[in-house]
């Protein structure tokens, strides 16, 4: 059990990535808080896993995160999962656009972060090693992608977001990584698929990007979180973590 003892936070936990890595996290023994902003999402998770604890949470919701913060016990793990995909080039983002992607993809990251570490803080002084993951994403500072504009932007923040945690608490025991997958297949991942004029091309598309020839499943990018949030990782902080199907090569 690699994740014996910890409490961990999950934050978008409903479907994709976020909702099968607090399975993951669960089977190897953490106690885990899933939290998405769809209470519907949460009662499947809560009935597929009993012991994972479930809260409903918009990470857009400042008083929501803080309040939540004072209910649990300080974590030793938070994984800030939520982010939406806007598809279109500079000219296909108006501000608002710009703001909402913005907002929910990194500012959401601050706020929870900022509720969560004061107490993640506390635990480092005790002698435990807590861990913070960010999703990030290939489409960043690593790599530009057509049509991946404003999500590239916020995701290559996240990034940056995530150094800046890490080399400021580094000396304290804390770490910070980003996690930055290749196109997996997730439920928003096929929504993109069935809008598109040609959906089946469209597949086709997303499979070509990576030169495994093939789309990641969630169970591909769960060992990475299981990993960067448990004591395995003790040694690695500020790292933006690649599992991208060998797409960056
Ligand atoms: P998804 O997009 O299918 O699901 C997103 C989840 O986020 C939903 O459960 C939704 O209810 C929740 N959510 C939306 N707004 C929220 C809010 N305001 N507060 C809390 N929860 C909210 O899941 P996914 O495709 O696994 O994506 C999860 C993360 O992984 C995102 O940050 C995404 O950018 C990133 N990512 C995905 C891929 C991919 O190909 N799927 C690749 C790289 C990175």
């Amino acid at each position: 059990m690699r994740l014996q003892g910890k409490t961990l936070l999950i934050t978008a936990a409903g479907q994709g990535i976020g909702r099968a890595s607090a399975l993951a996290c669960a089977w190897e023994g953490a106690r885990v808080i899933a939290t998405d902003v769809q209470p519907a999402l949460l009662e499947t998770l809560a009935s597929e896993a009993p012991q994972v604890q479930t809260a409903v949470l918009d990470v857009r919701d400042g008083a929501a995160i803080a309040a939540l913060a004072a209910q649990l016990p300080p974590l030793d793990g938070l994984f800030n999962c939520a982010g939406f995909v806007h598809e279109g080039s500079i000219l296909g983002c108006d501000e608002a656009a710009w703001d909402f992607s913005f907002d929910l993809n990194v500012k959401s990251m601050y706020r929870v972060t900022r509720a969560f570490l004061p107490g993640m803080l506390d635990k480092a002084a005790q002698g435990s090693a807590p861990s913070i993951l960010n999703m990030a994403s290939m489409a960043s500072s690593i790599k530009g992608f057509p049509n991946r504009f404003v999500y590239g932007a916020t995701k290559a923040a996240v990034i940056g977001l995530t150094k800046s945690i890490a080399a400021d608490f580094v000396a304290r025991g804390l770490r910070c990584n980003a996690l930055c997958p290749g196109t997996v297949d997730t439920p928003s991942l096929r929504g993109r698929i069935a809008n598109a004029p040609d959906p089946v091309q469209a597949e086709k598309n997303f499979i070509a990007r990576q030169p495994m020839g093939r789309l990641a499943t969630v169970d591909d990018i769960t060992p990475m979180v299981v990993y960067l949030l448990s004591d395995e990782s003790r040694f690695v902080t500020g790292q933006a973590l690649s599992v991208d199907g060998g797409v960056t090569i």
